[in-house]
């Protein structure tokens, strides 16, 4: 399964809140055999988002939204994303409904705008906070409070599945530009996916289907590289 996220939010772009949200969705879905396609940050505008959810619910499996959810006038993310499948915003009797049993709110309580969807969705309560969460089309909007985001996510995340990966890395203390022959021969050798991390030391990382052929292309690397001393 291939799958795209998109965190909304001003506050995002202008680095004033870190996108915690994208590496957790990120980690979540990539342990579930899931390949994150894009990861993309937008602002809280209208024809932003649905461009973006537009183009990559034609290209990938299912999108996550995140962020901006609330009926505040800064949050504006089921308005693009009813733009993007061209529905309407409705009020959902079945989010409403859900708040008043388990939120403990009437509905003259509720800011209006709350428990508004796109016309069709399939509504997902919000188990720490208010607004609800909702699937259209395989689009899956999520809020944008890392708690609420979280907790949201795990009533669907069954519906997110693919190919388990597995990954080993190894670290070598040599330049990078000397370990491309050890590289080139590694990936000649073994069908994994290799990727090559520099820092202090190189960390070389295998990724692939077959946790054995992971395994030993690690350990044919291992062999041939300087191990980084150990403290
Ligand atoms: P609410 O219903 O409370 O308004 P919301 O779904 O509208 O929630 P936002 O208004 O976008 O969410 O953001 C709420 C809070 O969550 C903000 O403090 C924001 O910085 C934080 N937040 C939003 N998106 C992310 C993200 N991608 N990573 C980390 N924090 C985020
Ligand atoms: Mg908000």
């Amino acid at each position: 399964m291939r799958v795209a996220v998109v965190t909304v939010g001003d506050e995002l772009l202008a680095g004033e809140t870190v996108n915690t949200n994208a590496a957790w969705l990120g980690r979540q879905l990539a342990d579930r055999g899931v390949t994150v396609e894009r990861t993309t940050v937008v602002p809280d505008r209208i024809a932003d988002i649905a461009r973006v959810v537009n183009e990559y619910h034609a290209e990938y499996d299912a999108v996550i939204v995140t962020g901006g959810l609330g009926p505040t006038h800064d949050d504006v993310t089921i308005d693009g994303v009813a733009a993007a499948f061209g529905r309407d915003v409705v009020e959902s009797e079945a989010a409403l409904a859900w708040l008043e049993e388990h939120g403990g709110y009437t509905r003259e309580d509720l800011t209006d705008g709350t428990g508004e969807v796109p016309e069709g969705s399939r509504v997902l309560p919000n188990h720490e906070g208010v607004a609800p969460g909702c699937v259209v089309e395989q689009c899956y909007v999520l809020p944008g409070v890392p708690d609420e985001m979280k907790r949201m996510f795990e009533e669907v995340a069954g519906e997110f599945s693919g190919q388990k990966q597995y990954v080993r890395t190894v670290d070598a203390a040599e330049p990078e530009s000397a370990l491309l022959d050890r590289l080139a021969a590694v990936q000649e050798r073994f069908p994994v996916k290799v990727g090559s991390y520099p820092g202090e030391t190189v960390t070389v990382r295998f990724e692939g289907p077959d946790e054995a052929v992971v395994e030993e292309a690690a350990a044919w690397l291992h062999e041939r590289v300087d191990a980084p001393e150990t403290e």
